[in-house]
């Protein structure tokens, strides 16, 4: 089978990529081995859409948007599979319940999302009792089977999930005792330590890991331990929590494996990337949580609508070659993306600094310390991705632009 586009993965991002690509009159193929909306079907809280639509939204009525758009498009079609190999070709395997497609595309985009950190990662002392679960996977038992994982809950890490999840156990009857964070600072959006934290009185400690799980055939309780600035425990400060379960939300990683072809950037597990959203292997968008970890929902759309545009005019060979200029990481900041920039066309920077910088200015500069674009704010903290907006850049003579954040510690 042909197509112009096809797109690996009906999440947000795959659904946006799609309706551009499909805009630009590409014929479109999304391959999803679950149902059309991605992760957001079980995030069941308000709080997304507000930049994309000016309303809040649950995640489900979110996606549903893209998804009625999506079955309305005649040039988009929808395989239920598993892509299961892809190669530098453009020709992708997809498993599917009537056996195997294979598909040769113009154009891939890879939208694959991204998957959570487990426990074997975290060398915690103890057995395997039942009663720890990731974060995602407790929110996907509550939201979408009914079930509720646990009575007493302690809760390891503090990114967004971890956050909404211990909002969501404590509506649903159960106690969750503490969420505790290796890190100085939290993961999390502040709204969201706000609302799902202090809103509950759920008290958050920081600097603070699980050293041992207590219990054999169930968890039992957790010792935990303050961390020194290099995360490792410090001896002395142990104490026990008893409690019957244990939720993990230290961290996702994008979905990439398919595609051993492509470089990854060590700072953010995805592809190497431009600002029209193309890897290094000609012909290869990616977007969304395969590409990094966004925040806001809303900021994948945005991302996603571009590679998918530009997926469509290169399968269409409407997309012209263009010099490009690598985008540094100066020595506050922790990750960007897209790490390149082509000439001629305006581009969106997602950028993580390492630490909080208080009254600060993040910039884009010139090798020769010409600012191209800065933004000042109170302050910036690495629990937030920050957008800084680039106008297209013209007749360059120079072979990178650094970004980077001045400010107090
Ligand atoms: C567990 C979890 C909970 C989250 N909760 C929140 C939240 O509460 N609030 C918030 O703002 N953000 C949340 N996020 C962030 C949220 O994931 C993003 O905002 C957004 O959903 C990312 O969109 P995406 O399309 O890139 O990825 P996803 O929504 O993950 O979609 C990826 C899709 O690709 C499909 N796929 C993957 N590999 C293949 C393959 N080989 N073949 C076919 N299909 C494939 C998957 O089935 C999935 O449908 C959460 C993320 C996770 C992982």
């Amino acid at each position: 089978m042909k197509t112009d586009v096809l797109v690996i993965g009906g999440g947000p991002a795959g659904l946006s990529a799609a309706l551009s690509a499909a805009k630009e009159g590409a014929k479109v193929i999304i391959a999803e081995r679950d149902n059309l909306g991605g992760i957001l079907n079980q995030c069941i809280h308000s709080g997304f859409g507000l930049r994309y639509f000016g309303e809040e939204l649950t995640g489900p009525e979110y996606a549903s948007r893209f998804v009625r758009k999506v079955a309305a498009e005649k040039n988009i079609s929808i395989i239920k599979g598993s892509v299961i190999c892809a190669d530098k070709n453009r020709c992708c395997e997809i498993a599917t319940e009537s056996g195997y497609e294979s598909i040769s595309a113009g154009a891939v985009v890879i939208a694959t999302g991204c998957r959570e950190r487990p426990a074997g990662t975290l060398n915690i002392a103890g057995g395997h009792p039942a009663g720890i679960f990731t974060a995602g996977t407790a929110q996907r038992l509550i939201n979408i089977d009914g079930l509720c994982v646990g009575k007493k809950i302690v809760i390891l890490g503090s990114g967004d999930i971890g956050l909404i999840m211990a909002r969501r156990f404590t509506l649903e009857g159960a106690k969750v005792e503490a969420v505790l964070e290796a890190m100085p600072t939290p993961g999390g959006l502040n709204r969201n330590i706000a609302q799902c934290l202090k809103d509950f009185n759920i008290p958050l400690r920081l600097s603070t890991t699980v050293v041992e799980v207590l219990g054999q055939k169930r968890v039992e309780g957790v010792v935990t331990a303050q961390v020194d600035e290099n995360i490792r425990p410090i001896k002395g400060t142990e104490q026990t929590i008893p409690c019957d379960t244990l939720i993990l939300s230290v961290g996702l990683i994008p979905e990439n494996d398919l595609f051993g072809f492509l470089t990854l950037d060590r700072r953010t597990k995805g592809p190497f990337t431009d600002n029209l959203g193309q890897c290094e292997v000609s012909g290869y968008f990616a977007c969304g949580n395969a590409l990094h970890v966004h925040d806001l929902v809303d900021n994948v759309t945005y991302e996603s609508e571009n590679a998918g545009k530009n997926a469509a005019l290169f399968a269409l060979g409407k997309l012209r070659s263009e010099n490009s200029v690598k985008v540094n990481c100066g020595n506050s900041i922790a990750s960007v993306v897209p790490q390149f920039i082509k000439e001629g066309s305006p581009s969106v920077i997602y950028i993580r600094v390492k630490k909080k910088i208080k009254n600060a200015m993040l910039f884009a500069a010139r090798p020769d310390g010409t600012i191209i674009k800065s933004i000042k704010r109170l302050a910036f903290a690495p629990n937030e991705t920050i957008s800084l907006e680039l106008p297209a850049l013209s007749g360059i003579s120079y072979d990178n632009i650094i970004i980077d954040a001045s400010g107090e510690a």
